[in-house]
């Protein structure tokens, strides 16, 4: 399978904090900056307080130990995110053999007889262009588009193909299966604070002189929790369920701008979400118009332990606002029934697993919908090198290859499975 925490990944890290870190379990020198962001605001420590308080240490949770509560290490750098194409792309750009087309759409990978890949079809300016291919084709559009690339190109369940009108190359039935994502539930709480900072021009100057200060950071979604429900196996360390936090204040809510905060009263939200999913999803093409998008049936919480889950994680999320170290902070839960859950009791397990099932919050992390398997897993669609099983010349490189996805966050994970793929790459054609 694709690597465990340590080694791989590793090699893009440049932890700017690796010596405050697990050792082992980071990198230094690599493309891909990860440090925390500079400024933490008080609440953030109160919420590691609460987490002792409930039992659960602080932690590195990329490191030797998965539970706890931790401000959570980000790809960024001077305090503002880093995406990957400016860790990794923008440094090389002017590589010979590369050549970057933007507002382009790839529609289809085009195939011989043999089933080789031999051209790419993409769309640009409205125009329909060719590309053809020496060695072979990496899909990487994510767990959405990646599958449907693969249909547009005949790729796929022939009943789906035919029904669609797409010829078919090959009929490998799990593309678009197995589609699934983490789900949560945001839980809304006012809170009285006094001791944040508010947004102003000061502290904008501060930021844009030296990338510090309150801009320089993500407020309390820097925390993060990795807990155990009763569902999860005690014998092992692998949290069945993270918080995330979020919040803002009051009046930048409202202006969308920077300004003067009006008082301390802010919405912040305990974001409880399931790590484990078995609710399984699907996406297939609508049409035959490769720019159409995709239908996506995502049947989340259709497995009822996902529901069970979320129960459990939903309360351990309400506990977390109702102890002493958050008591100063006076967390009030917004208590309005959710629609459709009026006629159960606020607060009790029917209620909450209505108000989950109504108001889910499913996150941004879909994946498995091109997993990877053996030969005799029927869904199966590319194999231990991510090489497209059945056909020539094709790999898929993001998250949709994750059999199962992972229990965290997916944008380190998916820049790992991106190394790999430059692995197998290399020593295919390299040696
Ligand atoms: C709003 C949001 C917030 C998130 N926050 C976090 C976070 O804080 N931490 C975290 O770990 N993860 C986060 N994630 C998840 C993380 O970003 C994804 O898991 C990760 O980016 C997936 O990488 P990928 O390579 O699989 O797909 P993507 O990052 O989606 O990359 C696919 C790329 O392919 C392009 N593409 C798609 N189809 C085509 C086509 N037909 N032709 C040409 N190009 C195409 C897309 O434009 C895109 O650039 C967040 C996701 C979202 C949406």
């Amino acid at each position: 399978m694709i690597g465990s925490v340590t080694g791989l990944g590793v090699r893009s890290e440049d932890n700017l904090q690796a010596n405050i870190m697990d050792y082992g379990y980071h990198g230094v020198g690599g493309p891909l900056t990860v440090t925390q962001f500079p400024y933490h605001p008080p609440l953030s420590y109160s919420i590691l307080e609460a987490g002792k308080e409930l039992g659960y240490g602080t932690a590195d949770l990329n490191g030797r130990t998965h539970t706890g509560f931790a401000i959570a290490q980000t790809t960024s750098r001077n305090g503002s995110r880093l995406s990957t194409a400016r860790a990794f792309l923008r440094p090389a750009r002017n590589r010979p053999n590369l050549h970057i087309m933007l507002n382009s759409t790839a529609t289809r990978i085009l195939f011989d007889n043999n089933k080789r890949a031999v051209g790419v079809e993409f769309v640009h300016d409205r125009e329909i262009h060719r590309v053809s291919v020496a060695k072979e084709v990496v899909v990487s559009g994510g767990a959405v588009n990646s599958p449907q690339i693969l249909l547009n190109s005949g790729i796929g369940p022939r009943e789906d193909l035919n029904a669609v009108g797409v010829p078919v190359v090959h009929d490998l039935p799990g593309v678009g299966k197995n589609l699934h994502n983490h789900v949560a539930y945001t839980l809304a709480f006012t809170i009285n604070d006094t001791d944040t900072t508010p947004l102003n021009w000061a502290t904008a100057m501060e930021y844009l002189l030296f990338r510090d200060g309150l801009m320089s950071g993500t407020g309390i979604s820097e925390v993060t929790a990795m807990i155990n429900t009763k569902y999860a196996n005690p014998k092992v360390d692998h949290p069945d369920v993270q918080l995330i936090f979020g919040g803002y204040l009051a009046d930048c809510a409202e202006t969308g701008m920077v300004g003067e905060t009006k008082g301390a009263n802010r919405t912040i939200y305990i974001i409880p979400t399931y790590l484990h999913p078995k609710s399984r999803g699907y996406l297939r093409l609508r049409n035959n118009d490769p720019l159409s998008k995709p239908l996506i049936y995502p049947k989340y919480l259709s497995h009822p332990d996902d529901v069970a889950a979320m129960v459990e994680a939903i309360k351990f999320g309400i506990k977390l606002a109702e102890t002493e170290a958050l008591s100063r902070y006076g967390f009030e839960m917004d208590r309005t029934p959710v629609k459709n859950c009026e006629h159960l009791k606020f607060g009790c397990d029917a209620y909450w697993e209505c108000a989950v099932k109504h108001e889910t919050a499913p996150e941004n992390h879909q994946a498995g919908s091109c997993k990877m398997g053996p030969p005799d897993d029927p869904l199966a669609v590319v194999d231990n090198q991510l090489r497209v099983r059945g056909v020539r010349g094709v790999r898929v490189a993001d998250t949709s290859i994750m059999p199962r996805v992972v229990s965290g966050n997916t944008n380190a994970p998916a820049i790992m499975i991106g190394e790999r793929a430059a692995d197998f790459i290399k020593r295919t054609w390299i040696g």
